[in-house]
């Protein structure tokens, strides 16, 4: 399937509703949802808490189904697959970041890199898999620290090793729920310019986001409110995490320089 500018659509949600049931009551998270994503794209999802943003991003993870309407991921139609074929879906297409990294903390940065490798019913032999994992902890700077634990890493450090995991399987899609909720400013800039260095390269991201800021690196914006999307455009004054990068460094610099005075 190819849209009118030759691009695939990574993601189509057509009509997408989710309705929790708990008893007697009925929860509308998603309220008739149609999104489009294409090769390429770098979306922010926003939006007040509550107004249904990890829902959509639980179906997009195949985490979920739709309770009405259909979600193709790569052409597929999700909805109508087995467990087992979902969870296959997952391994294959999908990377995941999250908030808090998930990092198994007894187990060195290469290792939890190669635990989706592991699981994958394609699991290539060991030589194959450390140089797999040496290679997606080398896309994010990483190289000089396989072998240290996540207490040994910074927070960003730490996410940059669950980034290197989600990307090991080589993913269609990389989705990622607040990956810089918990860090400072700095470190946050930072992961973004591994984010716009990887969608460069032509990774598809989809990410949550609460900060403005933050949403400026993407190319793309969509904003949701009580279920429904209520806006959905493209970045009018994209920010480029790297010259973010040197500002902050300077004025940390000069910083430096009057509190040394
Ligand atoms: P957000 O991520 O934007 O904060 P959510 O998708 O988590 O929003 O939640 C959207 C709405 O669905 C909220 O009203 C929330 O209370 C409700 N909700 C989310 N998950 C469940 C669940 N498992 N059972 C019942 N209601 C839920
Ligand atoms: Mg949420």
């Amino acid at each position: 399937m190819e849209t009118s500018n030759g691009k695939k659509p990574v993601v189509v949600l057509e009509d997408f509703w989710r309705t929790y049931r708990s008893g007697e009551v009925e929860v509308h998270a998603v309220r008739g949802v149609n999104l489009r994503v294409e090769e390429g794209e770098m979306v922010a999802i926003m939006g007040a808490s509550g107004s249904g943003k990890s829902t959509l991003m639980n179906t997009l993870g195949c985490l979920d189904r739709p309770s009405r309407g259909r979600y193709l991921l790569d052409g597929v139609d999700v909805g109508r697959l087995s467990k087992d074929a979902l969870s296959d879906v997952r391994n294959r297409r999908l990377g995941f970041v999250f908030q808090g990294f998930n990092l198994l903390s007894r187990t060195s940065a290469i290792e939890n890199v190669e635990l989706p490798m592991l699981y994958s019913p394609r699991c290539p032999p060991r030589a194959e898999l450390r140089r797999c994992a040496e290679e997606a902890l080398e896309q994010v700077g990483l190289k000089g620290r396989t072998q240290h634990h996540p207490s040994q890493l910074s927070g960003g450090q730490q996410q940059r090793v669950a980034i290197a995991r989600a990307l090991v399987n080589k993913p269609s899609l990389l989705l990622a729920d607040e990956p810089t909720g918990n860090l400072d400013t700095r470190t946050s800039i930072e992961i973004m310019a591994i984010f716009q260095a990887l969608n460069r390269k032509g990774m598809t991201i989809v990410m949550v986001t609460h900060e403005l800021d933050i949403a400026r690196y993407c190319l793309r914006q969509v904003v949701m409110r009580d279920g429904v999307v209520v806006a959905d455009q493209p970045v009018a004054d994209r920010l480029d995490a790297d010259e973010e990068l040197e500002k902050v460094l300077d004025e940390q610099a000069a910083i430096q320089l009057v509190a040394e005075r």
